[in-house]
């Protein structure tokens, strides 16, 4: 019996990178999973290519997540159409990367308000159905980026309000039944990340090796990875764990 049957899963910004192999690993594991992203026919390109066990299904649903009138239509449309709402993973991200010096205020906001805001926002609508049936999984995308990264104030501060946003979560949260964890990725070869590579003028081969030669275990990380790690913080075999960051890094950050 797969770990989220009978569940009804919403991940963001899944049309693709790690929120669509976490939304694959999800629907393998008898989830039906609304696959939550800008584009509403990406996200629905996104959805049709998961596989869902018998009796679940799967949706896509364009939404910005920094948006309070967008997310409360997303999730009004997933628990109507999927029947509920259980598990919530905060994984829609952008970056703006660049020196303080040229870093514009708009790149402060847009960066803030996806990862930051979109979290509190989806959190917020979410755990009205969480708390009413004692009962829900939240999963915050947060960073190795939260211990400093020259280039991303920005994108680091976000990160490092995602590990303290969990944290006061499981504070709140915890006595309703619900669980609040974060994953911070090392690097993980999604778009993102060659979209990275691009701004640097790196070739991207070069660039992930020299990524893969920065951590102990000598590989750049997979999309597969972190959905393993999500599955198992949204199960109910963690469900002793809350407010955690758990670092999939491949040990980048050991030191
Ligand atoms: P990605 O760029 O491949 O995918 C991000 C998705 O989020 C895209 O489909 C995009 O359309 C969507 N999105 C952006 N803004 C949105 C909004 N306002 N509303 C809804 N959807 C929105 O990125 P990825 O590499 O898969 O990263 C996923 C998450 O993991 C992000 O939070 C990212 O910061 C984090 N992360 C990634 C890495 C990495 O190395 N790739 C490392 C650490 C953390």
């Amino acid at each position: 019996m797969g770990r989220f049957e009978g569940r009804v899963a919403v991940i963001t910004g899944a049309a693709r990178g790690i929120g669509f192999a976490t939304a694959t690993r999800f629907a393998e594991e008898g989830a039906s999973v609304a696959v939550i992203d800008l584009d509403e026919e990406a996200a629905a390109a996104a959805a049709a290519r998961l596989a869902p066990v018998d009796g679940a299904s799967a949706i896509g649903v364009g939404a910005d997540v920094s948006d309070a009138g967008s997310v409360a239509a997303a999730l009004a449309r997933v628990v109507g159409e999927l029947g509920g709402l259980h598990v919530l993973v905060n994984n829609a991200g952008i970056t703006r990367d660049n020196l303080l010096f040229k870093m514009s205020e708009d790149d402060w906001d847009l960066v803030l308000g996806v990862h930051l805001k979109g979290a509190f926002l989806m959190s917020k609508a979410a755990q009205e159905h969480f708390v009413a049936q004692r009962y829900g999984k939240i999963l915050n995308l947060s960073s190795t980026s939260a211990l400093g990264n020259r280039g991303q104030a920005n994108y680091s501060a976000a990160k490092m309000g995602v590990q303290g946003f969990t944290r006061t979560l499981g504070i709140e949260l915890g006595p309703f039944g619900i669980n609040v964890n974060a994953i911070a990725p090392g690097f993980i070869a999604t778009e993102m990340t060659d979209a990275t590579a691009a701004r640097l003028g790196i070739e991207l081969e070069e660039f992930r090796r020299l990524n893969a030669e920065a951590n102990p275990v000598r590989r750049v990380g997979r999309p597969e990875d972190i959905a393993a790690a999500a599955a198992f913080l949204c199960s109910d075999e963690a469900s002793y764990i809350t407010g955690q960051t758990l670092y999939v890094d491949g040990g980048a950050t050991l030191g």
